[in-house]
């Protein structure tokens, strides 16, 4: 089935920040094969047409999330990282069932859409249950199958023998793609992280993990190994290949050298950074030198929202304050960090621009509303969507050509009981 979108401007996703007024965007099995000007499209022919009043975005690329943590939704309100971690999050996550992380990554990959993010890399328990909940839902997942010391789970070489096993047997529809997600450098030993990385190369997997997080994770390293933690990754063979480090806060010009040289990508997650105090990564360095940054939410537990586009704005105004300068990020950029940067971040070319070849992720922006007026120009439609807009302006999302949400809820999957379900196992994971 061939479909043809009308739409009153096409926001490309790219990094120059290209908008295309009175736009035709035309989609045949699930991929983008014509877009332009509707002046100049070819003729319709039998395809179905979808006029839309607002904006046509690319799906947005989320490159670091816990999404199941919706379970745990501003738990631990006020504590730090640390205390957080082993006092709130740890014992919770104890408990939890192969059960619970479907039913709450159903729940959030429907608010994920909802909010016009098509693709997230999620990292967390049971990651054949995420791939489950995300087809239901129609969305797509990048899942880093978790490596990390807890009880109750095997040992290390197990884990990652069952990641690379299941990576192995992934669909070949795009729609999951498996990765491998050791922890972080503080929580898993040296040498396991090299043979996970060892195993992700050779697979060709995304390698996710956490690195420089917080100022203090990195000093009992420094300490023990007298070496940052990018340079004792660089030092033991963790970096090369597809590895893509979140957060990456506390990092020296050496640290970035070392991430351009590897060619490292990063997770920028600036509302958990703020929200966990744990600083401001150094972005418009990690762009000038050319590495690959893209936008995460991180889990719904240190955000508290999955709104991508409301974190498009929070990374542009932290850059701007860090930098002491109104340029340090435009609108253009905050956005390609969501979209486009972001599919580049992850290694996935077929996503986060709306160009011919690539998959019909589609997000349509109800533009009808006082935030995204006046527009003089095209530019000012991104310059909107970052500053005014947000994600509660979604109305409309495809992915691959599937219609996924209609008037701003997803219609896959029951959303009003899905939250009763996530209410009910919340409360008995809290143990009161
Ligand atoms: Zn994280």
């Amino acid at each position: 089935m061939r479909q043809r979108f009308r739409a009153r401007a096409v926001v490309v996703g790219d990094r120059a920040g290209t908008v295309v007024l009175d736009a035709v965007l035309d989609v045949g099995d699930g991929l983008i094969d014509w877009i332009g000007p509707a002046a100049e499209a070819p003729p319709a022919g039998d395809a179905e047409v979808v006029e839309l009043p607002g904006v046509l975005i690319p799906g947005l690329v989320n490159v670091h999330s816990h999404a199941p943590m919706v379970l745990f939704r501003g738990q631990g309100e006020g504590l730090p990282l640390d205390r957080w971690l082993r006092e709130v999050m740890w014992p919770r996550e104890a408990r939890l069932t192969p059960e619970d992380v479907e039913v709450a990554m159903t729940a959030a990959s429907a608010e994920l859409l909802a909010a016009g993010v098509t693709t997230s890399v999620e990292m967390y328990f049971h990651p054949e249950r995420i791939a489950a909940a995300v087809t239901a839902t129609g969305a797509r997942a990048v899942i880093a199958a978790p490596l990390i010391p807890l009880p109750g789970l095997p040992p290390f070489e197990e884990q990652l023998r069952a990641a690379v096993d299941l990576a192995a047997g992934a669909p070949a529809d795009g729609r999951v793609e498996y990765g491998i997600g050791p922890h972080a450098a503080y929580t898993v030993p040296l040498d396991v992280l090299r043979a996970a990385a060892v195993a992700a190369r050779e697979h060709g997997l995304l390698l996710h993990l956490h690195v420089a997080e917080t100022a203090s994770e990195g000093a009992d390293l420094l300490a023990r190994h007298g070496r940052s933690v990018p340079a004792l990754l660089a030092a033991h063979d963790v970096l090369g290949g597809r590895v893509l480090a979140a957060h990456c806060v506390h990092m020296d010009d050496g640290d970035l050298e070392l991430w351009r040289s590897h060619d490292v990508a990063v997770a920028h997650c600036p509302a958990s950074n703020a929200k966990l105090a744990s600083g401001v990564a150094p972005v418009r360095a990690m762009l000038d030198r050319g590495i690959r940054v893209g936008l995460g939410t991180d889990g719904p537990a240190s955000n508290d929202a999955l709104d991508l586009l409301a974190d498009a704005r929070l990374a542009a105004q932290l850059a701007r304050l860090a930098g002491a300068s109104a340029t340090a990020l435009t609108a253009a950029e905050a956005f390609w960090l969501a979209t486009g940067g972001a599919a580049e971040a992850i290694d996935r070319p077929d996503l986060g621009q709306l160009d011919v070849g690539r998959r019909a992720d589609l997000v349509h922006v109800d533009t009808r509303d006082l935030v995204f007026e006046p527009v003089g120009d095209a530019g000012d439609l991104l310059a909107h969507l970052i500053w005014s807009g947000g994600g509660r302006y979604v109305r409309d999302v495809w992915v691959g050509g599937r219609r996924v949400v209609a008037d701003g809820v997803a219609t896959t999957v029951d959303v009003p009981a899905l939250r009763a379900a996530v209410a009910v196992r919340a409360a008995r994971l809290s143990g009161v």
